[in-house]
C-alpha cells in the first residue's frame, strides 16, 4: 500500500478542488474567505456570526477505545465517515484539529487521517498550514516576555519571580526545555528565575482559542488568564499587566476557522489543537459550531480515548457549543483490543480471539461510559489488512451484547465507500439524544474529580499530593473553585499508570497538582507523571523524512 503522503500528494497533482469551489457547497462565496493559496483559507468571521441564523443538524463526536501507540485511526474513520455520508447526499462538514509539529516529527505521524481517507493539502496542514500554531506560540512567548520585562523595570505589580504560573511554549517535543533558568547574564539581560517551556498545543491559551466564542471574547479570557502572584501571594491576571489587547492582535488571524477538504471533496474546518492527554483535547468552539450551522451533519473528534478526549468534550465543551452531541461513535481496532487483551505489539499482529475477547473489557467500558452521559453509541471497526472476519465477527457480537451496534469500516483503503453502512446508521438515528454532564460546576474540586476518577476511569479512590491539597485549598479560597476540570492523564490507560491495560479497577487515581486556568475556564489536574513537554522517541519520524527538488516528500507517514 501506498504511503499516507503519497496518496496525499498524487490526489494534490489531479485531483484537488479549489477551496472557492469546496466552500460553495457551504452557500460561502469568495468574500466569506481569506485564501491561502488554493486549497486553503480562513473564513470571515462574519460568516460565523451570520452561520447563527441558520438551523443547525446532528453533532456526531466520534471518539475511541484507549489506543496503542500508533493510535487507532480516529481522524481517518472521521474523515472516511464524513465522505461515506456525503455519498449518501448528506451535507456533512467535519470539524476537527490541527496537527502540532511535536508528534509529526516524534512518533505518531500527522493528524490529517490516513490512506484513502485524508485531509489535503496533508503536509501543508500537517507541517505550517495558516500559522496559527506559530501564532500563538508567538502570544504565549510574547506575555513570558511582557512578564520578564514588567520585573526587569521595577515590577510595579510586585511579581514574585519564584511564583510565576505562565510558562513559555515551544511546538516542538523538545524534553530538554521543561526546566531552565532564565535571566542569566547580568543586571542588564533579566532577573534570574527558573522557568518552564510546555507544548504549544498544552498552553492555555491554545486552550482559551479553542474555547473563544469571537474575538471580544478571546480579549475577555487572555485579560482574565493567571500569571502568577506577589510577594504577598496575591493573583496577578494578563489585565493588570495591560497585555491582552497585544496578545488578541497576535491571535487576529489564528481565531478564524481554516477551511480545507478531503480527498473527496468533503468540507473540513480545521481549528485550534490542544492534546487531550495535557490539555482539553477539542477542535475550536467557533469551528464546531460553524460546521453545525453550515451542515445537516457535523463530525468532530475529540483526542486519544473516550476517558480523556470525550470526557472533556462532553463536560467542558458541549455546555458552550450551540447544540448538544447527538451520538457517539467509538473507534476500535482489533490490534488495540489485543493490546489490551495482554499481547505485546508483536503479537497483535496475528489472529487471536482469546485476547481480543480479554481486550473487549477496554472498550466495553468506553461505551458505557459514553451511554452514561445519555448518548447513543455506534462502534467503527477500523479494519486493519491483517484482521481476520473470524475476529470482526466476534467483535460484532460482543458490542451486540452490550446494545451497541458495530460496523466494519475500510475507508483507510476504500475512501468513503468503506464506511456507507456505518454512515446510513446515522442519518438513521433520532435527532435529539439525551445528553446530560457527569457532574455539576458548583460541586467540590474533588468531588469532581471523584466522579470522573470513578463513573468514567473506574478508580477507587482518589489520592491528592500534599501540594495538590495545598493548591486545592487556595483554589477554593480564591473562589476558582466553581469550574468544571481537565484531567491531564496517560493515553494509554484508564488509570495514571500507562502500563495498566484493559479495564484496571483495582487502583487510585494520584493527583500530582491541580493549576488553574482561570482564561480557559478550567481547573487543570495533572495526575500520575503526565508532563506538559513530551521527548521525542529513540527514532524519531523526523529522521525518515525527505524533499526533492520535484517538491516530493517522503517521511511524512
Ligand atoms: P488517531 O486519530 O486515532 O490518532 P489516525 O487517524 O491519525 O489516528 O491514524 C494513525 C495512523 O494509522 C495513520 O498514519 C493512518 O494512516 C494509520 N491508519 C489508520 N487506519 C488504518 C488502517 N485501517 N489500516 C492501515 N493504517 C491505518
Amino acid at each position: 500500500m501506498k504511503t499516507d503522503i503519497q496518496i496525499a500528494q498524487e490526489n494534490e497533482s489531479k485531483d484537488i478542488q479549489p477551496i472557492t469551489k469546496v466552500a460553495a457547497k457551504l452557500g460561502l462565496e469568495s468574500a466569506d474567505l481569506e485564501l491561502y493559496g488554493n486549497y486553503k483559507a480562513k473564513i470571515n468571521p462574519a460568516v460565523v456570526e451570520k452561520s447563527k441564523k441558520q438551523s443547525m443538524g446532528k453533532l456526531i463526536l466520534v471518539t475511541a477505545m484507549n489506543p496503542t501507540p500508533a493510535g487507532e485511526g480516529k481522524s481517518t474513520v472521521m474523515i472516511g465517515l464524513a465522505d461515506a455520508l456525503q455519498q449518501l447526499q448528506q451535507k456533512t462538514v467535519v470539524a476537527m484539529r490541527e496537527p502540532s509539529l511535536g508528534p509529526v516529527m516524534g512518533i505518531k505521524g500527522g493528524a490529517a487521517g490516513g490512506g484513502y481517507a485524508q485531509v489535503v493539502p496533508m503536509e501543508d496542514i500537517n507541517l505550517h498550514f495558516t500559522g496559527d500554531m506559530h501564532a500563538l506560540t508567538a502570544a504565549i512567548n510574547t506575555l513570558s516576555a511582557l512578564i520578564d520585562n514588567h520585573i526587569q523595570h521595577g515590577n510595579q505589580l510586585q511579581l514574585d519571580p519564584r511564583r510565576i504560573t505562565w510558562k513559555r511554549a515551544l511546538d516542538v517535543n523538545d524534553r530538554a526545555l521543561r526546566n531552565v533558568v532564565i535571566g542569566l547574564g547580568g543586571p542588564t539581560s533579566g532577573v534570574v528565575r527558573e522557568d518552564h517551556f510546555q507544548i504549544t498545543v498544552a498552553s492555555e491559551m491554545m486552550a482559551v482559542l479553542c474555547l473563544a466564542q469571537n474575538r471580544s471574547d478571546l480579549k475577555q479570557k487572555i485579560g482574565q488568564i493567571l500569571i502568577g502572584y506577589t510577594y504577598d501571594q496575591e493573583p496577578v491576571f494578563v489585565k493588570d499587566l495591560h497585555a491582552e489587547g497585544a496578545l488578541t492582535l497576535l491571535l487576529k488571524d489564528a481565531i478564524k476557522p481554516n477551511l480545507v477538504q478531503t480527498l473527496e471533496h468533503t468540507p473540513v474546518i480545521m481549528h485550534g489543537g490542544p492534546f487531550a492527554n495535557i490539555a482539553h483535547g477539542c477542535n475550536s468552539i467557533i469551528a464546531t459550531n460553524l460546521a453545525l450551522h453550515l451542515g445537516d451533519l457535523a463530525l468532530t473528534e475529540a483526542g486519544f480515548g473516550a476517558d480523556l478526549g470525550a470526557e472533556k468534550f462532553l463536560d467542558i465543551v458541549s455546555p458552550k457549543l450551540d447544540k448538544k452531541p447527538d451520538a457517539a461513535v467509538i473507534v476500535a481496532t482489533i490490534r488495540s483490543l489485543k493490546y489490551n487483551g495482554g499481547l505485546s505489539l508483536d503479537e497483535i499482529q496475528k489472529p487471536n480471539l482469546t485476547a481480543l475477547k480479554a481486550g473487549f473489557a477496554n472498550l466495553k467500558r468506553h461505551i458505557l461510559n459514553m451511554k452514561q452521559y445519555g448518548l447513543p453509541v455506534l462502534v467503527a471497526i477500523n479494519r486493519f489488512s491483517n484482521d481476520t472476519d473470524d475476529e470482526v465477527k466476534l467483535l460484532q457480537q460482543l458490542c451486540q451484547e452490550l446494545g451497541a451496534a458495530a460496523y466494519p469500516v475500510t475507508v483507510h483503503q476504500d475512501g468513503g465507500q468503506g464506511a456507507l453502512e456505518l454512515a446510513q446508521a446515522i442519518v438513521d438515528l433520532p435527532k435529539a439524544a439525551a445528553y446530560q454532564r457527569l457532574y455539576d460546576d458548583n460541586e467540590s474540586i474533588s468531588a469532581k474529580i471523584t466522579h470522573v476518577a470513578h463513573d468514567i476511569y473506574g478508580a477507587q479512590q482518589v489520592v491528592f499530593s500534599t501540594a495538590a491539597l495545598r493548591q486545592l485549598k487556595s483554589i477554593e479560597q480564591h473562589g476558582w473553585d466553581k469550574m468544571p476540570i481537565c484531567i491531564a492523564k496517560t493515553q494509554y490507560s484508564f488509570s495514571d499508570d500507562p502500563h495498566q491495560l484493559g479495564a484496571p479497577t483495582d487502583f487510585d487515581l494520584h493527583v500530582q497538582s491541580i493549576v488553574p486556568n482561570l482564561g480557559a475556564g478550567f481547573l487543570v489536574v495533572l495526575t500520575g507523571n503526565v508532563l506538559t513537554m513530551p521527548g521525542l522517541p529513540t527514532k524519531p519520524a523526523a529522521l525518515n523524512m525527505d524533499i526533492n527538488d520535484q517538491d516530493q516528500i517522503t517521511g511524512l507517514f
